[in-house]
Formats: C-alpha cells, structure tokens, sequence
C-alpha cells in the first residue's frame, strides 16, 4: 500500500518508519525544510529507542521518502494519515485545530482517486465531520473516506508499541474505509484487538483513555500525600492495590504530577469539550487542578529543605517529562524548575537525552552539566525528577561525593534510600 504520513513529530516519525518496516511504501511530508533535509539523510530528529536504525534500513531499501511537498507526498496515497500536532489553546486550552485543518485543506487539493484519511492526532469528537467539509469544500469532486485512527503509542516505546498495539481502534461507517484499514492491519490480526467502532466514539476514546489515566496518577499522588501525613508507605499501598487486578499494577507510582505532551492537554482539552457539551466532569477537573498545584507544592517542599543555607545551589536530575525521552513538552521537570527559578536559586541539571529540548525552552537560566556525575558538585540538595534508568543504576556515591550539603529529594522514589542515608544525607522521597 502506498501510505503517506504528514507530521513528521513523535507519531507520524515512529508510524512512518513502522508502516515502511512491514512493507509498505511509504512517504511522509513535514513543513519544516530543515526535518526533512535530516530526516532524508538517516537522522533521527527526536529521540526513541531503535528508531535510527529503522529508519536507516527502510531508507536504503528504499521503503520511505520524506519530502516539504503536500503534492509530491499525496500523490497515488491509498492512505493518508494525518499526524500533526493539535496542541492546547493559549487561552480556552481547547486543542488548537489549525494544524489539522490546515492539512486537511492542503491535502484535499491533491486527491485525484479514493483516498482514506486517517486522523492519527488526538482530535476533539465531531474533528471527522470538520475534516469531510474541509476536504468536500476545497476540492469537490475529492472521493474519500475521514477515519479516526486514535494513536496510543507512549513515548519512548513509540517502536515497541508500534509493532505491539494493545488494541487499534478504527472510527468508521465506510465499508471501503474498513477494507482500507482492514488490509493495513493485516499482520496484527492475531496480536492486538482490531475494534471497529462509530468515528466520534473512536475520538472520544482516545480522549477517555488519556483522561483516565491522568487521574490514576492523580489518584495515586493524592495518596502519596495522604501516606506522608498518616505516616504510610505509598510503595506498599501502591503494591497492595496493584494486587487487585480490578485496579491493576501500572500507573501507580508516584511521582511529581502527570505531564508530557498528551495528558495535560488531552485532560483540559476533554474538560473544554464536556463544557461544550454541557456536562460536568468534575474529576477530571479536579485531576486538572490538583496536578498544576502539585508542581508547585513539590518546588516549595524542595525550597523548605534548604532555605536556611545562603544562596544555595540545586542539583537537578532529570528535565524529561519521563524516562527514555528527548521530550520536555509540559515536563514538570520544567514546571518545578521554574518554580524554583523564582526564588532565584542556582540550579545546574543534567538529563541524558533532554538537554537540548529544556535549553531551549528554559535556556541560559540554569546550568548544564556534562554529565550525571559532575552534575551535584557543590550543591546544596540533588532533586530526582525524571525516572531514567541511567540515575536508578548509577553510582550513587560518585554522584554525590563532592555536594556541599547533605540533602537529596527524589521525587520519582528511585535511588538507593538506604545508601543514602549511610552516607549521612537526608533522604526525602514521595509518600513516606
Ligand atoms: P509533534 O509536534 O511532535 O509533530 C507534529 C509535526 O507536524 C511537526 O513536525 C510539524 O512540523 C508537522 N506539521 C504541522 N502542520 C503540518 C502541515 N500542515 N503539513 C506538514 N507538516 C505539518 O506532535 P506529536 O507529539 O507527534 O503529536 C501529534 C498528534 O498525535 C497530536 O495530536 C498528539 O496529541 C497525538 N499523540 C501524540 C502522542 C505522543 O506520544 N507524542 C501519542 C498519541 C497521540
């Protein structure tokens, strides 16, 4: 099949090179000229674990393309999958449908035979029906179908979860539409559940599910209070209740508040559409609220441990909204540091794949160090917020040897406590 992907982001990349793996031919359309320039030569211009050398590999047999043109991209597509960015509204937090109206416009020009068009982005319930007039208007005599094709990919697994959905879930009435889809999905017949379902359920899905997963992390923070102050552990609670399997083991650490590029904005953008549609989602709102204090409550709790040193030094681990991303789109990592920014503390941090991203967003503000282990020299408190790997397997002791102060906050429960306070230092973590 000949598939073509625009938005060359966090979903549209990793599906592209996904697609191009299992055969397909596959060609995939960005507006930014500088992704495409990279992309075309076999770098990757976000960071997810195995996608380079995927990409590589299709690129040499010749199983993707990249190109700046919607008339060179849409050309002959059996598919088109629309995943560009519909992120929150600076005012309403409403998602912001520019992009994907501007796609779908741009793409209605060029459809000369029948053509599904798959939203992948996460799209407000009723987006299909908009998308179909779009299309109809600007090009009238367009044969298409509008499918909704909800990703439910998590970052820094995009590859893994690629080949291995849970479910895929297919928003359509059309029968050529679902003979479209059903071909595409062929190899993952007998791994994931293919659930066909109306367009607007599909949207809301996605939605549902973001949502309801922003509250478990909520949920589990709010108890994490609650043990602090009842004097519990929140690591046995969270076992304890991930035993039921009503409840489930996952999401049920916690941690400094729910952030990333998804749930914060798929959270106020379920909250805008449910007042659109005159119902009242009263968790969700309160999910909304809890986790933008929560942020703040962490960066007063960490100030609380080192307001009597003069001009005291922050060592932070971890700028990635979690582990195993380059991303740092609504991190709290960002949120807590800007908190702290505020009391002009001196902050130096290190994350292994976050660097760049956080230096543009929070540029010369805070330092960079080189690497984890030079990172707390100094310092007056070393802050774990992000939950790599590289920070739960490193050598604790290295890390800290050289701090001025004796003071470590890990907001993500992942260093070696007991080590820890050997070695003298006050230990504080989530929910004890
Ligand atoms: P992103 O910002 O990483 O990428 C979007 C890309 O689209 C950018 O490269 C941008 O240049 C390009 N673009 C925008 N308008 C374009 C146009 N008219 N023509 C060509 N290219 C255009 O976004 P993302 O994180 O990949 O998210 C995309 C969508 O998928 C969002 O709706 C998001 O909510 C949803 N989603 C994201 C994830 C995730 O883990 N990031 C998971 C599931 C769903």
């Amino acid at each position: 099949m000949k598939i073509s992907i625009i938005g060359t982001g966090y979903v549209g990349l990793p599906t592209g090179v996904g697609m191009a793996e299992l055969g397909h031919q596959v060609i995939c359309i960005d507006r930014e000229i500088s992704k495409i320039e990279r992309l075309k030569k076999g770098e990757i211009t976000l960071f997810e674990d195995g996608l380079e050398e995927l990409l590589k590999k299709n690129l040499e047999r010749g199983k993707i393309s990249f190109t700046n043109s919607m008339k060179e991209g849409i050309a002959d597509a059996d598919i088109v999958l629309i995943a560009v960015g519909t992120p929150p509204h600076p005012v309403t937090k409403e998602a912001d449908m520019k992009y994907v109206h501007a796609a779908a416009t741009e793409l209605a020009q060029h459809l000369d035979k029948y053509t599904v068009i798959a939203t992948k982005s996460t799209v407000p319930v009723g987006t299909g029906d908009d998308i179909e007039s779009l299309i109809s208007k600007t090009n009238p005599n367009a044969k298409f179908d509008v499918v909704s094709l909800p990703e439910f990919l998590r970052e820094g697994f995009a590859v893994h979860d690629f080949f291995n959905p849970d479910r895929i879930i297919i928003g359509t009435d059309s029968d050529s539409a679902k003979a479209v889809l059903t071909e595409l999905y062929k190899p993952f017949v007998d791994k994931s559940e293919i659930l066909f379902v109306k367009r607007r359920s599909s949207e809301t899905i996605k939605y549902a599910s973001n949502a309801f997963l922003a509250l478990k992390i909520h949920y589990i923070n709010e108890m994490a209070d609650f043990c602090e102050k009842a004097n519990a552990d929140i690591e046995e609670v969270a076992k304890g209740m991930g035993l039921d399997s009503r409840i489930g083991n996952k999401f049920l650490n916690p941690g400094p508040g729910y952030g990333g590029s998804c749930f914060p904005k798929d959270t106020n953008a379920m909250h805008f559409m449910a007042k659109q549609n005159g119902v009242e989602l009263t968790l969700i709102e309160a999910a909304i609220r809890g986790n933008e204090k929560r942020k703040k409550d962490i960066a007063q709790k960490i100030i609380s441990k080192i307001n009597h040193i003069n001009s005291p030094k922050v060592a932070v681990l971890g700028l990635t909204f979690k582990g195993g991303t380059d991303d740092c789109r609504e991190s709290p990592a960002m949120e807590i540091i800007d908190e702290l920014l505020k009391h002009e503390l001196d902050i130096t941090a290190y994350d292994p794949k976050g660097m760049k991203n956080a230096n543009e967003l929070l540029g010369d503000k805070i330092n960079y160090a080189e690497d984890i282990y030079s990172v707390a020299n100094d310092a007056d408190i070393l802050v774990i917020l992000t939950e790599w790997d590289d920070f739960k397997n490193c050598d604790l002791q290295k890390v800290i040897i050289n701090m001025r102060n004796k003071n470590i906050f890990d907001t993500r429960n992942i260093l070696n406590a007991e080590l820890a306070e050997k070695l003298g230092f006050s230990y504080y973590k989530i929910g004890k």
